[in-house]
């Protein structure tokens, strides 16, 4: 919870330029690198990104996950929903975080952004799955990356579900959850999420780094 506090103490400034008042200011917007088309991962019917995990939006989805700002994982969540294409599905979910994390942080930055999602395209949000201990993605070895973490279901999956996630480079992750998801009863799953990494000719070397631990998740 302190995290909350303490996002809601400090006042908004835009990552890009620092200026105060919006998640990201209007100028800033203009530089933010929108997510290069990438094949859904196996399991996944579609998978639409806001952002290329880089510079101005790197630091966007830090914000979310380290503090759970909350007016970032708004406007955020806001940015995400004009990459969904219909049909939309009935029901939001997102692909969870370690239990370590969550007790850590005092949210889950994945919840905090399907819920906002939710709400935007008025359908309800529900915690369909749960992951083990496990170590998070970030830090991990490439190949320990690729294998993805250990998602279950944690009850009976509508036919058609929408699966939120932060940060995505291989798809193992949104795979994990769609396996598991299909295993409870889910036909049609498609995926959304904040920022896709960029392929790595298109890597911008001078990008900001923000926040601590700001590894790739997968
Ligand atoms: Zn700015």
């Amino acid at each position: 919870m302190l995290a909350r506090i303490v996002s809601s103490v400090f006042p908004l400034e835009c990552p890009g330029c620092g200026r105060p008042g919006d998640p990201v200011c209007t100028d800033c917007l203009t530089r933010i690198v929108p997510a290069a088309i990438a094949p859904p991962p196996d399991g996944i019917d579609a998978w639409w990104a806001a952002f290329s995990y880089e510079g101005i939006a790197r630091e966007v989805v830090a914000r979310v996950k380290y503090r759970g700002a909350h007016a970032v994982t708004a406007w955020l969540a806001g940015a995400m929903v004009t990459h969904l294409a219909p049909p939309v599905p009935s029901v939001v979910t997102w692909v969870p975080t370690t239990p370590d994390r969550r007790r850590e942080r005092g949210f889950d930055h994945a919840e905090l952004l399907a819920r906002q999602v939710g709400r935007r395209i008025a359908r309800p949000t529900r915690r369909l799955l749960s992951r083990g201990p496990g170590l998070p993605q970030t830090g991990q070895a490439a190949a320990a990356r690729r294998l993805g973490p250990t998602i279950a279901p944690r009850t009976i999956a509508p036919a058609t579900v929408l699966l939120i996630d932060d940060v995505t480079t291989t798809g193992a992750s949104l795979h994990a959850a769609a396996v598991a998801l299909q295993s409870a009863g889910a036909v049609r799953i498609v995926a959304l999420t904040a920022a896709r990494t960029p392929l790595p000719s298109r890597s911008s070397a001078g990008a900001p780094r923000a926040g601590r631990d700001l590894g790739t998740r997968l």
